[in-house]
């Protein structure tokens, strides 16, 4: 495990960040290293038919279950052509999702499968082939929700959405709705991966991924951090829904130049969001970290990995300790090198009005 100290924070800000610029506004986004580009040229070559794929493989799903890899890759080729080219919720995010709960499922999974024992009142020795197979599905589902639980996303919140009578707030309430009739409506019609199943095992994936995606909705965040799972539906449903909702979360986690990515992308689209509000609804406010010109991007950050990644990793230990520790490490050292950048933000600030007046320049910590 890593050690972490405030003094390798900030030794990694001063390594990452050597040339950023002073804007306030800004997790220094004009940094231009080998490994900013390595970091986006990962996160772009993953996508939903390969991070499925993979996800399938290494949980042995293609020989447990009755499905093929020439199956999978038709139908996410169908789930990755619904995303929008949004600057973060797009195909990339869907896929880096998959990637994140597939690798919680094999990290995790003795403690998971114990889990879904008890919630049964089953032993290990009653533990056979019919409760692997469920696990089975259990696992296709986690993968199949993660895959699906951003599809045509419009790229703006869901108070906006709403506020502005979008198209897509007259048949659905949020956008992760959307994303559930997606898979009800469209997947399911066009599907091939789940036909080789009962009846009844295609209604427990069914179930399980329609819970799933739902419960990615921002607004249900605390619903989904309260484990509260008896016999095994329940226990599938909630598992699912916390899997997937802290690997939507978890890129507050990453390494800081993988990090550092997904908050620039998902700032594009806050801003985004915020030029759209100015020039076609001036009647709406518009909330300081979507106005570009005000927004304060790294103490966005900090607040989203504070207040929402924390504590859905907290909320994980009790059932994916391992995920848990990775997840809270990684948050630890993010928030640490978003209070360094902070500070820095404001040493050069104050360093400015100093030099305009003419009266020196401040110590250097860094
Ligand atoms: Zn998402």
């Amino acid at each position: 495990m890593l050690s972490f100290t405030l003094e390798s924070a900030v030794a990694i800000v001063a390594v990452v960040c050597i040339t950023h610029s002073s804007s306030s506004s800004s997790t220094n986004s004009s940094c231009s290293s080998d490994a900013d580009s390595s970091a986006e040229y990962t996160i772009r070559s993953n996508d939903i038919p390969r991070a499925t794929h993979e996800a399938c493989h290494d949980l042995h799903l293609f020989k447990i279950l009755p499905l093929t890899p020439e199956q999978l890759c038709l139908d996410m080729q169908l789930v990755q052509a619904s995303y929008l080219s949004n600057p973060y919720h797009n195909k990339h995010h869907g896929a880096d999702v998959v990637s994140k709960s597939a690798k919680t499922l094999q990290r995790d999974g003795a403690s998971l499968k114990r889990r879904v024992m008890e919630a049964q009142c089953l032993t290990l020795e009653q533990w056979g082939e019919h409760q692997e197979r469920r696990f089975a599905l259990f696992q296709l589902a986690v993968i199949l929700a993660a895959a699906m639980h951003d599809v045509l996303h419009p790229g703006y919140n869901n108070a906006y959405l709403k506020a502005i009578k979008h198209v897509m707030a007259l048949t659905h309430t949020t956008a992760e709705q959307a994303s559930v009739a997606f898979f009800t409506d469209i997947f399911l019609s066009q599907q091939h991966v789940l036909n080789c199943l009962s009846e009844e095992e295609r209604q427990l994936v069914k179930e399980i991924i329609t819970y799933a995606i739902d419960e990615t909705d921002m607004s249900k965040h605390g619903d989904a951090l309260k484990w509260q799972a008896a016999g095994e539906l329940e226990c599938f449903k909630h598992l699912a829904a916390l899997i997937v909702h802290a690997a939507d979360l978890a890129n507050g986690a990453d390494a800081w130049a993988v990090s550092k990515v997904w908050a620039r992308w998902c700032n594009a689209e806050f801003h985004a969001q915020g030029d759209h509000s100015l020039r076609y609804h001036p009647e709406l406010p518009v909330m300081k970290q979507f106005n570009r010109k005000v927004a304060d991007v790294p103490d966005g950050q900090l607040f989203f990995i504070t207040t929402f990644a924390v504590p859905t990793f907290e909320a994980l230990e009790a059932v994916a300790p391992l995920t848990a520790q990775a997840g809270l490490q990684g948050c630890k050292m993010n928030a640490a090198i978003c209070k360094v950048i902070m500070q820095r933000n404001k040493d050069c600030l104050l360093q400015r009005t100093m030099s305009r007046l003419g009266l020196g320049t401040l110590p250097r910590f860094l």
